[in-house]
């Protein structure tokens, strides 16, 4: 790795990039690998590759036990998982959701045909502003999917009297909050019930795979029968189901990786304090914080780039790719931006200021088991130099 010391050395006035490997955002935390060839191994034993099998229903317990939580439905993706907690849950007409989330919470109320009502987030945590979700409020209300973005927590309290007074369910999407906490308690307690997704760059994979967990007995049961097709037993089936189930091998995956877990969150932690070292004192430049009074899974290193910075955040963006650093922007321009619901509900981004300002001012910067201090050192350094200028 080069030392920057001017803007001479950025690969943007023409040096050879920073990393000669490119660094990504979301690379997947995986645990022993000899661990997890000798359950693919068994898997092969037993000819059980699906249905509810052994390895699966060994990950539903011993997720139920470490969120302390009833039940964990594991399921093949969290969108799917997202979908059918919402058939569960009987949900229609509208519901409210912010735009400043990945698109597959929406797109899990729009693809039943349900209205996303997108109401706007607070601009300091990201997450859904109570004030906002009642703005939003309509006598076709029947539920409200809180965000817990970045592995911090919605308002939950607040959302919750919201619910409660207007007699709505409350759901919260926590694909980015496995292993976080509230107020001590694992998220996977709140709510009706709490939706997890274990894709590849989370946090915690199984490959793909997600779960709904829940401590509401009759909910578990109704979406353990629409995973699977509606089937209650051979030849019997009571509802109109789908396909929703985890495979053997991706919950073999996911109990390697959560023997890994713990270490993972220490190298995040140590990876995010190192940035906040790093980028101390860059004008502009604020880092997102975490609640560490909670556990968290710093699994997102998220700065601003403010007004006080300046170089604008699509500036600093193509001056990392060009060095190899392959931050991200997220959630831009926020899902009501996106064609289809650009199209359908042209007037939602008249509710949504600080959704639009957030989505602009958004990095998201590398972290994981592949970055360590020296490349965090690097990084910022990058990022120092550009907006020094010189
Ligand atoms: C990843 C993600 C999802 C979708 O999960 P998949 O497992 O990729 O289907 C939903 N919501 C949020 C906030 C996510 O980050």
């Amino acid at each position: 790795m080069k030392t920057l010391t001017s803007s001479k050395d950025l690969a943007i006035n023409g040096a050879p990039p920073c990393f000669t490997a490119p660094l990504h955002v979301g690379r997947p935390n995986i645990g022993s690998r000899e661990d997890f060839m000798k359950l693919a191994s068994d898997i092969f034993e037993r000819r059980w590759l699906s249905n509810n099998g052994p390895l699966v229903q060994e990950l539903e317990k011993r997720i139920a036990d470490f969120l302390g939580v009833k039940h964990c439905v594991a399921i093949c993706n969290g969108t799917v998982a997202l979908e059918i907690a919402i058939r569960a849950l009987e949900l229609e007409g509208e519901v409210i959701v912010p735009s400043y989330t990945f698109i597959a919470t929406a797109h899990a109320l729009q693809w039943q045909a349900i209205t996303p009502v997108f109401a706007d987030i607070d601009p300091k945590t990201h997450a859904l502003d109570p004030a906002a979700v009642r703005r939003m409020i309509t006598p076709k209300t029947t539920g409200i999917i809180g965000v817990h973005l970045w592995g911090n927590t919605a308002p939950i309290e607040e959302l919750q009297e919201i619910a409660d007074e207007f007699r709505l369910n409350l759901l919260f999407d926590a694909a980015h909050a496995f292993a976080c906490s509230h107020r001590g308690q694992m998220i996977g307690n709140f709510g009706r019930c709490e939706v997890f997704s274990f894709h590849a760059t989370k946090f915690f994979n199984t490959f793909e795979g997600g779960a709904v967990a829940t401590n509401d007995d009759a909910l578990a049961e109704t979406m353990r029968l629409m995973r699977n097709f509606g089937f209650a037993g051979f030849d019997n089936v009571v509802y109109s189901g789908t396909n929703g189930k985890m495979i053997e091998i991706a919950a073999a995956m996911g109990l390697v990786n959560l023997d890994a877990i713990e270490g993972v969150i220490e190298i995040n932690r140590r990876n995010y304090e190192h940035y906040r070292q790093e980028l101390a004192g860059l004008p502009g430049i604020t880092l997102l914080g975490f609640d560490e009074s909670e556990r968290r899974n710093f699994q997102y290193v998220v700065i601003e780039v403010g007004t006080g910075c300046p170089v604008n955040r699509d500036r600093i963006i193509e001056t990392l790719h060009a060095e190899n650093v392959l931050a991200r922007k997220y959630f831009w321009p926020g899902c009501h931006q996106m064609k289809p619901y650009r199209d359908l509900y042209p007037d939602a981004g008249l509710s949504l200021p600080n959704t639009i300002t957030v989505a602009d001012k958004v990095i998201v910067l590398p972290t994981g088991t592949a970055v360590d201090e020296q490349d965090i050192i690097a990084i910022c350094a990058i990022i120092r130099i550009l907006i020094a200028g010189q």
